[in-house]
């Protein structure tokens, strides 16, 4: 066994402290990474404080994961020792459901096996994520990181990167498009920085007006504030398509009447109570309500190296592991700007 460390959550209630595991030897097809960042994102604060229901503890949270190859199994051929890498949000699925065979294997029918909070596929192993030093995963669910993306900017990319990329793919945003963007967050922050570079007509809708200066510098042609009464009169009926990333739980029903005919709202944020609709302004347009989650291991390449291509990076803090509370707190603040990775070699 591989001895590993990490911070870990004992309990929904308890603060994150210091843990001592190991990692499996690696197998044929496996590849060690020693890990240098990690990114906090928000779901792991959903997942410690136990709001989505079934969490596992003792929980070493963390799916934004960047590192180093530190080893590769016998069978190992797309990495080598000294390969920049990333793990996301899981590392295996079945293989085998259509959608698996689809490269649709966020998907999978029968559940992928989630980076942590989670068993691998023999029901009984624990999964442990990215707030630790090294993670052993098959080479068929480790990314490659281009070399011109720094390993601590690269890291938030693995989870808020892919899922905004995968919407604004799916829904075919481009030039002509107007997007909309609710929530200027980890998530949000990707979704302005992709869909500008994908072409489209860009809107933050945030409720933090401190926000506004940060989001037309990141690339947003439009900043509109949620607490201002008259926004949803003004801008009815404007929107090709709105991704909501926010993390808590608002009246859904305001921002659907910013859509055009037939245009879509996609829901990314899970916040821990449900969001209540009204269909009036669904049947009135005929506009859709939909849902995403994370992106493919396919998609989460192109992300990469569309990133790579576009000089795309998140806007980052800095931390050290033993901040890790303090950040969480900030963040439940909205109040992280934009994302904050942790530096693992300081653990
Ligand atoms: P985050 O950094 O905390 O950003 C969430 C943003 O939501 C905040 O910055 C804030 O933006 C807005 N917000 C928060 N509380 C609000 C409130 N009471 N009213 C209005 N707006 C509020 O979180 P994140 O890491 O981006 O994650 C966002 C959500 O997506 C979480 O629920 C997370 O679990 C989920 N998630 C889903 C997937 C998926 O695959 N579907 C993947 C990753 C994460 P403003 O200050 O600009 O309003
Ligand atoms: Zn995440
Ligand atoms: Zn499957």
């Amino acid at each position: 066994m591989i001895k590993a460390k990490g911070i870990a959550a004992q309990s929904a209630t308890e603060n994150l402290g210091p843990f001592s595991f190991s990692r499996r030897e690696p197998k044929a097809h496996d590849v060690v990474i020693d890990i240098k960042f990690c990114g906090i994102c928000h779901s792991d604060i959903h997942q410690v404080r136990n709001e989505w229901g079934g969490s596992i503890y003792p929980m070493v949270p963390g799916h934004e994961i960047a590192g180093v190859v530190r080893a590769i199994g016998t069978n190992v051929t797309k990495y080598k020792v000294g390969d920049h890498v990333g793990i996301g949000c899981f590392v295996d699925s079945c293989r085998e459901c259509d959608h698996c065979k689809q490269d649709l294997d966020q998907y999978c029918l029968e559940g992928n096996t989630l980076t942590y909070n989670a068993y691998e596929r023999d029901g009984k192993t624990p999964t442990y994520g990215g707030y630790s030093d090294v993670i052993v995963a098959d080479e068929k669910y480790v990314l490659r990181i281009p070399k011109s993306i720094p390993l601590d900017k690269a890291a938030p990319l693995l989870c808020a990167g892919v899922t905004l990329y995968s919407p604004l793919m799916h829904w075919k945003t481009g030039p002509g498009k107007k997007v909309g963007i609710m929530g200027l967050g980890g998530l949000g922050h990707m979704g302005v920085k992709i869909a500008r570079a994908l072409g489209a007509e860009v809107t933050v809708l945030s409720h933090s007006d401190k926000k506004r200066e940060d989001a037309l510098k990141m690339g947003a042609h439009h900043f509109l504030l949620t607490k201002d009464a008259d926004v949803f009169k003004k801008n009815a009926n404007t929107f090709d398509l709105i991704i909501n990333t926010v993390s808590a739980e608002i009246n859904m029903n305001d921002y659907f009447g910013l859509l055009k005919l037939d245009s879509t709202l996609v829901v990314v944020g899970v916040p821990d109570k449900p969001l209540s609709i009204h269909p009036f302004p669904l049947v009135m347009m005929r506009r859709s309500y939909s849902g995403s989650v994370i992106g493919s291991i396919k998609e989460t390449q192109e992300m990469l190296d569309f990133c790579a291509k576009h000089n795309i990076v998140p806007e980052i803090e800095v931390i050290s592991p033993n901040q890790v509370n303090e950040a969480y707190l900030r963040v439940l603040k909205s109040d992280v700007r934009y994302r904050f990775v942790m530096d693992m070699g300081k653990l």
